[in-house]
């Protein structure tokens, strides 16, 4: 099973996908997390990529589309694509590696959010540099700037300033919008409403999971 999770910065991608991923037993790709991980490690590739991911521009595709294909096992087969594809080359790109996978996509969800709640998400964000928990500083504050889980400190992520949140959502309108056109005419296609608590979110998009099960 293949589902691609898509929507602004803000929308809940990374909560929704690893509620999703532990639920129904799916790997969660991450391409953002992926990138931070290898930035945090200075590999070569986090050393490429760090400069991008900072000032909130999309990583060159060349890049991104060798690190996802070569995160795709034919054995494996259940993936859940949180954050990729991102404009329409990597959705093409996607589309080959799947053939060569002989994988195909069972699912492709647009969490629909406004801007003005996107940024204020993302601005209220924090997380913790040990673990990666999310916290929010008013739905899900840290325990004085620490992690409840690992007790590591929680702070701001380096791209959720508000400059580079509103330049984030900038590039998602000009260049993630109109790859969704792309999706938007396929059956594979919905959209759920991610302006509601997280829960609902949850419940809905396992709601459409549930039906791709019954169906297969
Ligand atoms: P995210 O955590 O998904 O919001 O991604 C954080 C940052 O990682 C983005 O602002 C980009 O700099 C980079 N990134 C993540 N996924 C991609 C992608 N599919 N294409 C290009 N850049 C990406």
């Amino acid at each position: 099973m293949i589902v691609v999770l898509l929507g602004a910065p803000g929308s809940g991608k990374g909560t929704q996908a690893k509620f999703l991923s532990a639920k129904y037993g799916l790997v969660h790709l991450a391409t953002g997390d992926i990138f931070r991980s290898e930035i945090a490690e200075k590999t070569p590739l986090g050393i490429k990529a760090q400069a991008y991911v900072k000032t909130g521009k999309l990583v060159p595709d060349d890049l991104v589309t060798e690190m996802v294909a070569a995160r795709f096992n034919s054995n494996e087969g259940r993936y859940l694509l949180d954050g990729f594809p991102r404009n329409l080359a990597q959705a093409q790109s996607l589309s080959s590696i799947l053939v060569h996978e002989n994988l195909s996509i069972d699912l492709v969800v647009l969490l629909k959010i406004s801007q003005e709640l996107a940024l204020e998400r993302i601005i209220s964000r924090r997380v913790c540099s040990q673990c990666g928990e999310v916290y929010n500083i008013q739905t899900k504050p840290a325990l004085n700037g620490k992690c409840r889980t690992c007790g590591g400190d929680v702070v701001l992520r380096e791209d959720d300033f508000e400059a580079t949140a509103r330049k984030r959502l900038m590039v998602f309108e000009d260049i993630t919008r109109p790859m969704i056109a792309y999706y938007q005419s396929e059956s594979v296609f919905r959209e759920v409403d991610a302006s509601r608590k997280p829960e609902d979110v949850n419940a809905a998009l396992s709601m459409l999971i549930d039906s791709i099960f019954a169906k297969s």
